[in-house]
Parts: structure tokens; sequence; C-alpha cells
């Protein structure tokens, strides 16, 4: 099973996405995470992807692109996986196309997780990520259990940079002007599905899996 998670930033686009992964068994790929992975080891992408996602902006498609075609094709994703975060344009999407195709494949379902403008400054400023697992908490809606401390492997949980409200504004733009366009993409393959992202995240996980089957 072939999953995209689509949404705005702060919809809860990886919270599902964890949750689908462990259900269904099929690796979660966060394009965010692994360039958080690379600007942590200092890398020369994450170099160069940092200076992006600082200002909110969207990396450029040509360091995105190979990455995920390349993660896709390991052995661990034979089965499936959800993709997060990716693809965030109408040529990553075209990109992702052209490479499954080459190969006989396609993606099943583009789930998007719709939450209004109004909350996703709240979400923003709430979460809270794990500097090691990389677990998403909220300070209100899902805490951890001890302030400041990953429930899953006990350290430290941080604010991210791009999560300040001004980075915030400016990455709502990006998506309005360069993401949202997906859904259409998505519909006219007829295979986006919508879930309201505003509920419960366990009412958001049972919606899920009502669409992709137990
Ligand atoms: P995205 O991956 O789309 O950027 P996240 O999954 O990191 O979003 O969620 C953004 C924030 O909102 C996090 O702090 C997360 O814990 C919280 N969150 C996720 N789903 C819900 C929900 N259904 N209700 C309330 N808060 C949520
Ligand atoms: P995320 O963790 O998905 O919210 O991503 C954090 C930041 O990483 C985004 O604001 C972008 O700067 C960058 N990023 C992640 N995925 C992509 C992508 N598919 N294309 C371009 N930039 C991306």
């Amino acid at each position: 099973m072939k999953i995209i998670m689509l949404g705005a930033p702060g919809a809860g686009k990886g919270t599902q996405a964890k949750k689908i992964a462990e259900k269904y068994s099929i690796p979660h790929i966060s394009t965010g995470d692994i360039f958080r992975a690379n600007i942590k080891n200092g890398t020369e992408l994450g170099k160069k992807a940092k200076e992006y996602m600082d200002q909110g902006l969207l990396v450029p498609d040509e360091l995105v692109v190979d990455l995920v075609v390349d993660r896709v094709g390991q052995p661990d994703a034979a089965n499936g996986y959800v993709l997060d975060g990716f693809p965030r344009t109408i040529p990553q999407a075209e990109a992702l196309d052209k490479a499954l195709e080459a190969l006989g494949e396609k993606v099943d379902y583009a789930i998007n997780v719709e939450v209004p403008d109004e909350n996703i400054i709240n979400r923003m400023s709430g979460r809270r990520a794990c500097v090691a697992c990389g677990a998403t908490y909220h300070l209100v809606h899902i805490p951890p259990k001890t302030e400041g401390i990953c429930d899953k492997c006990g350290k430290e949980l941080i604010l991210r940079d791009d999560d300040k409200p001004e980075t915030v504004k400016k990455r709502l733009d990006v998506y309005h002007d360069q993401t949202q366009p997906l859904i259409d993409y998505y519909t006219n393959k007829g295979i986006l599905k919508e879930v309201d992202g505003t509920v419960d995240m366990e009412i958001v996980f049972k919606n899920i899996t009502d669409i992709l089957g137990e």
C-alpha cells in the first residue's frame, strides 16, 4: 500500500503517518525528518536544506526528488510506505509518478488531512518534537507524561526552529501557493481521500483506517 499524506504544515500528517506505518507495517518516510537528521549530522545536504527551512521556504525540488525515489526503492519499502511531506509541489508529484510508472507501480491513496489556517498557528506553537527519535507531542492536546521529556525514549523535547509564528505564517503561504494544487492533481487521478483533521487524533485515525481497510 503506497500512501501520500497531504495537508497544511501542522495538520497532523506526521502524527497519523506514524500510526499508519505501525498498523500496516510499512515504513514512514518523512522528508522533513530526513532533512532534520541531515542538519543534525552536519551533512552538505543538511546545510543546504537548512537555509530554506529556516525561512519557511521549500527546499528546491532537485534536492528532494532523487532522495525520495532512492528511499522508496529500498527493500523495506517493497510492500509500500507512507510518504509524509512529499510531494509538496506538482513537479515532485510528477517525478514520483514517473519513477513509479517505470516500475509498473502507482500511488494508491492520497489522504488530505484538513485543518483550517486558524487552527494551525496554535498547533505549531504547541508542537514539541523529540531531539532523538522524532516523536511529536502537543503541549495541550497530546502532552508527554513528563513535561519536556519524550515518553518513548526519555530524551529532550524541543520547539522546532521553523515552528515560530512568523515562520509558520510563511509556511502556510507557501503551502497554499505550491502544495495545495496537489489536491486537484490527486483528485484528477481518482485517489484523493479527505479526512477532518480538527477532531481528536484517534478519531482522525479511525476515519483513515476506514478508508484504507483492516
Ligand atoms: P504535520 O506533520 O502535518 O506538520 P504534526 O503531526 O506534527 O503535523 O502535528 C502538528 C501538531 O498538532 C503536533 O503538536 C501534534 O501533536 C498536534 N496534533 C496532531 N493531530 C492532532 C489532533 N487531531 N488534535 C490536536 N492536536 C493534534
Ligand atoms: P515538515 O517536517 O514536513 O514540516 O518539513 C519541514 C521543512 O522541510 C519544510 O518547511 C521544507 O522547508 C522542508 N521540506 C520537507 N519536505 C519537503 C519537500 N517535499 N519539498 C521541499 N521542501 C521540503
